[in-house]
């Protein structure tokens, strides 16, 4: 047995991605069948197709999603048939030193899980039969999905599937970049250099924590319009406004910004933060850069400024518990969701999605199943 569905495949880089019919095996031991109802279209997946991200193709794209279990494999204990799931693209083994320490986004299995289930096995197959690769081996920009037990997070059956989906990759990499690794801390001031699907929820984490002064900084204004919405205090465009650094340094009494966050994944935006930070402060890197990229920091001033530069994947907590509490504080009205979906679109239109991803003209945009 098995299932068939449509699923947005990426075979050839920098091209239209396709949507085709697959087949996806039923669940093998430690492997659930989920049935997706929504699937956010994150910039990850757009660097898989430019090979930003080199992954292997062709892949069934998406690695942030909402969807229901409609079977379960042998020897899954903890999750039934209808429960509410986001897929979580890092399988967390509970048991290495990292998860251990409660640094599950560190979890030493993850390389495992990068192209299908962290056990080696592929449950996708093309029209041809020829064995597919998933996104961080839960490929759910796709009707079903065959992933590890490990890459399972329970969610409130209650929570609107769409707005859960962006729970899973965007929410929690921006919120957790701010709350998790950099301890905003309230009355501060902090940055955000790009403020697309993630920079936008940097600026809202920065603004749950209580941070007073948020500057966003991009180069489309529709984005800047969006940071506002989500919390920005301050707005830059660098084309129109000209030089960050300076203008971050104006806004925030010429020391720099406590916090200085990174979303784009370029070494020279990197240093831009680094260099916006005050002296003692913390720089914040969340962007994916070329594997080949650099960042050239001047030196000297390290050690005299006292500056610290983290990297931030995945929100740097335990992404089974910092969703549900996410998805609760969404609840309380304390989470901007509903805000951050600026179009839907049909699995068909996810060449469009793609496009108007690439474009910015979205806050987010999501695929309804
Ligand atoms: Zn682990
Ligand atoms: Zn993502």
């Amino acid at each position: 047995m098995g299932y068939k569905g449509k699923a947005v495949v990426c075979r050839v880089p920098n091209e239209p991605v396709s949507v085709e019919e697959i087949e996806v095996d039923s669940p093998g031991p430690n492997q659930v069948t989920i049935q997706m109802e929504a699937a956010g279209v994150c910039h990850s997946d757009l660097s898989a197709t430019n090979l930003t991200m080199p992954l292997p193709l062709p892949i069934v794209l998406g690695h942030e999603a909402c969807g229901k279990v409609v079977e379960v494999g042998e020897g899954v204990t903890g999750y039934a048939v209808g429960d509410k799931i986001i897929p979580c693209w890092i399988p967390i083994c509970g048991q290495c030193s990292f998860c251990q320490e409660g640094r599950t986004t560190l979890c030493d299995d993850w390389a495992k899980g990068f192209v299908g289930p962290k056990d080696g096995t592929m449950p996708r197959r093309d029209a041809g039969g020829n064995t597919l690769n998933a996104f961080s081996g839960v490929g759910v920009m796709a009707e079903y999905s065959t992933m590890h037990v490990d890459n399972l997070i329970k969610i409130d059956p209650d929570t609107p599937s769409d707005k859960a989906a962006l729970v899973g990759c965007g929410v929690m990499t921006g919120v957790g970049a701010a709350v998790n690794r950099a301890k905003v801390t309230p009355g501060s001031s902090c940055v955000v250099i790009g403020a697309g699907g993630v920079g936008l929820n940097v600026i809202q984490g920065c603004a749950v924590a209580g941070a007073e002064t948020i500057i966003a900084v991009d180069m489309v204004d529709k984005k800047l319009e969006f940071a506002q919405t989500f919390g920005a205090t301050h707005t830059i465009n660098p084309s129109t406004d000209g030089d960050v650094v300076g203008k971050v340094k104006e806004l925030t009494g010429g020391r720099g910004a406590d916090f200085a966050f990174e979303a784009i994944g370029l070494g020279e935006t990197i240093v831009q933060a680094y260099q916006a930070t005050r002296k003692g402060g913390t720089s914040v890197n969340i962007g994916v850069p070329r594997m080949d990229a650099m960042a050239n920091f001047p030196a000297a001033m390290m050690w005299m400024e006292e500056k610290a530069i983290l990297g931030s994947a995945y929100g740097s907590g335990a992404p089974k518990t910092d969703i549900p509490k996410l998805i609760k504080l969404y609840q309380r009205g304390r989470l901007k969701l509903d805000e951050l979906i600026t179009q839907t679109y049909s699995i068909d239109e996810a060449a469009r999605a793609f496009d108007d991803l690439e474009k910015g003209v979205n806050a987010r945009g999501v695929i309804l199943f």
